[in-house]
């Protein structure tokens, strides 16, 4: 993967070598997340970007403390999912401001965390907005809320959708009027609406249509609103290739459709704080996932290398998060990166069930007991999003490097 380099045949993570990085993590296997690179994904967005649009991380991609306070310093603000996510937050030092809370089934004592701290709430529906406001009269503050709009279109080409149709996310758009009205008759603090369509897209025609859509719901949905509008937040989605003939996406051409939509939305409402939320685009071709092998069999012509970690530590690399065909993530023996690729092979964890499969007849060179296996593109969804208890083995540790 071209955001790595390697020295001598082994990989460098932000300029340390791979073994070196192992003895510092004191076990394999680790996931490491390579600051350098967080941190061109973000100045590569924020210059393909217009200067007025604000740029969110949404923590469920990695929530990890660390690695949050270090994104929390080069962006405008942070999305999370839950109460703890909250916490993590607001620990970081970013302003109560720019945080907002989006989830449907959020908890009533997540609420209270939420209104006490001044946070933005994306409301999901109208038993929430209920439960809001009783909150808001037993403690006496009045909540920051947006909308979440389920909206009246589909994005095209999302990995995963999450808006459109029947959603259980958010309110339905031709209901967003009948929930303004609530809002203001109840004098909570309106921000704005929040609409967010789908997930590691790649298609960037798909994606700018997508965003004249939102621009055109939210247009139509805040005229016929009497409260102004302080905050737009068009979702994100921006994917990551993964899988051999995917293409990175080119971001220019969005960035440049953007400054228009932008422009016209503020000649009707004036200054609004329009943001994006990205996670896995920030933050998962940072990362890796490394195992060491453990043991090798061939099994009637095919070679096996077992590895010390498998799918409980990273499930969608293999295969069993979202994708309806499984699909190899990119893998390298991080020792031996200069050898040709010599032989297909399985690489499989440790779990009983064939289902630990973490590459599928890869081209590897010769593979050695105590080789380390890197998997690539890990740095959203790996961690956080795996069953780390199925079968009762050791976690990885996470570390920034
Ligand atoms: C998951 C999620 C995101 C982040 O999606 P990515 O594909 O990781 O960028 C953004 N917004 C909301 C509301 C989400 O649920």
């Amino acid at each position: 993967m071209t955001q790595f380099t390697s020295q001598d045949s082994e990989l460098l993570i932000n300029g340390h070598q791979l073994s070196l990085v192992k003895l510092r993590a004191g076990q394999t296997p680790f996931y490491a997340y390579d600051r350098s690179i967080i941190s061109k994904k973000i100045t590569q967005f924020r210059t393909a970007m217009p200067s007025e649009l604000k740029l969110h991380y949404a923590m469920k991609a990695n929530p990890m403390p660390a690695l949050v306070d270090f994104i929390a310093q080069q962006v405008d603000g942070l999305d999370v999912a839950s109460g703890k996510e909250l916490n993590v937050a607001l620990n970081s030092g970013m302003a109560a401001h720019s945080i907002s809370f989006a989830g449907p089934g959020k908890q009533t004592k997540e609420l209270q965390m939420a209104i006490a701290s001044q946070i933005t709430i994306n409301i999901e529906s109208f038993t929430e907005l209920d439960r809001i406001i009783e909150i808001c009269e037993l403690i006496g503050i009045k909540a920051k809320v947006a909308i979440r709009v389920n909206p009246d279109f589909e994005l095209k080409s999302s990995g995963m959708k999450m808006g459109g149709g029947a959603q259980q996310f958010g309110i339905d758009a031709e209901l967003v009027d009948n929930m303004l009205a609530k809002i203001k008759q109840q004098d909570l603090d309106y921000q704005g609406l929040h609409i967010f369509t789908g997930s590691q897209n790649l298609n960037a025609d798909s994606i700018m249509l997508a965003h004249q859509n939102i621009f055109e719901l939210a247009t139509r949905l805040q005229r016929g609103c009497e409260m102004p509008i302080q905050s737009l937040n068009i979702g994100g989605g921006l994917g990551i290739p993964y899988f051999p003939g995917e293409q990175p996406l080119q971001i220019e051409p969005i960035g440049k459709a953007l400054a228009g939509l932008i422009a016209n939305f503020y000649n009707e409402f004036g200054t609004v704080e329009i943001a994006m939320e990205l996670g896995r685009y920030l933050v998962g071709e940072a990362g890796i996932y490394v195992a060491e092998i453990i043991d090798i069999k061939q099994s009637r012509g095919t070679t096996f290398a077992v590895i010390d970690g498998g799918l409980h530590h990273h499930l969608s690399a293999s295969g069993n998060f979202g994708q309806v065909i499984r699909k190899n993530y990119p893998v390298a023996i991080g020792n031996k990166m200069d050898k040709d690729h010599l032989e297909a092979i399985q690489i499989v964890g440790p779990l009983c069930t064939p289902l630990d499969l973490m590459a599928n007849k890869y081209q590897l060179p010769v593979v050695e007991i105590g080789d380390l296996v890197v998997i690539y593109q890990s740095g959203a969804y790996g961690y956080s999003a795996s069953p780390q208890d199925f079968l009762s083995h050791p976690r990885p540790i996470e570390m920034l490097v």
